[in-house]
């Protein structure tokens, strides 16, 4: 394997990644060989957070669209992450990977809550650390938890870690058999042309703080490891002067 481009980078997992086939729970087999993947490129070097994202069991916008209060929706759907977190966890450590969990909302007996400089010492000494409980707050998303903590652990780059798509298209390719997937785009054209690799405020928090995206497909076996190295998959955002 080649040097190794990024120091550190969050990886962001949705729960429909930890889901596989069935679209809904946690898949054992699937959730570990993403954990065997994770744990790969912390062997090479690279320091890794992931972001969980919470679909697989809840999404507040569905709890509010059923008469929910939109607020209480959404804190369920951060449970739903910690969830995950958990799970991917309990993946991770049974292969021997030390990691930790912090939650941005405080749940002591069950995992770290979330603090910045302990998440970087934790980083610094090769655990993985696995961040849950998305932002804290309702009316956001697990994407933009992942720009948001990637801007505050300094993150190299997101790699967002998609399923059944091998990076962004200019159309939907299970529709369009005519959809060309980008090898780059800038942060202003996924916003301009709303393609939906992640919300505005996700987009922007990572435009703002200079933070590379990478968007490439979790189902090809080897890609996380290939795109933590650096090397060229999916599709790459950033500004101007990098793509
Ligand atoms: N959520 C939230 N605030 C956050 C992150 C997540 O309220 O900062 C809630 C929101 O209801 C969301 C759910 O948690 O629908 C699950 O997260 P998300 O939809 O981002 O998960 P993914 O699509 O990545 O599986």
């Amino acid at each position: 394997m080649e040097a190794r481009k990024y120091r550190r980078i969050v990886l962001k997992v949705s729960g429909e990644a930890l889901a596989g086939e069935a679209g809904h729970g946690i898949d054992p087999i699937v959730t570990e060989s993403i954990s065997k993947e994770i744990a790969a490129v912390a062997d090479n070097g690279v320091e890794v957070a992931v972001v969980c994202g919470g679909g697989n069991i809840w999404r507040g916008i569905s709890g509010s669209a059923q008469g929910m209060d939109r607020a209480s929706a959404d804190y369920m759907g951060m449970l739903a992450t910690v969830i995950n977190g958990l799970a991917l966890q309990e993946a991770l450590e049974q292969i021997g990977a030390s990691t930790r969990v912090q939650t941005a909302i405080e749940m002591r007996q069950v995992a770290e809550p979330y603090i910045r400089r302990r998440a970087i010492r934790h980083l610094e000494k090769g655990r993985i650390v696995i961040f849950a409980g998305g932002t804290g707050n309702p009316f956001f998303s697990t994407d933009t938890t992942a720009a948001l903590r990637a801007a505050e652990i300094e993150a190299d780059a997101i790699m967002m870690a998609k399923r059944g798509t091998d990076g962004v298209y200019d159309a939907d390719p299970q529709t369009n058999p005519d959809a060309k997937m980008f090898d780059s785009l800038t942060y202003f054209e996924v916003m301009r042309r709303q393609l939906g690799v992640m919300d505005n405020t996700a987009i922007t928090l990572c435009m703002n703080n200079h933070i590379p995206i990478i968007v490439f497909n979790i189902d090809t076996p080897g890609n996380i490891l290939k795109a933590s190295m650096g090397e060229r998959i999916g599709t790459y955002i950033g500004g101007d002067e990098n793509v």
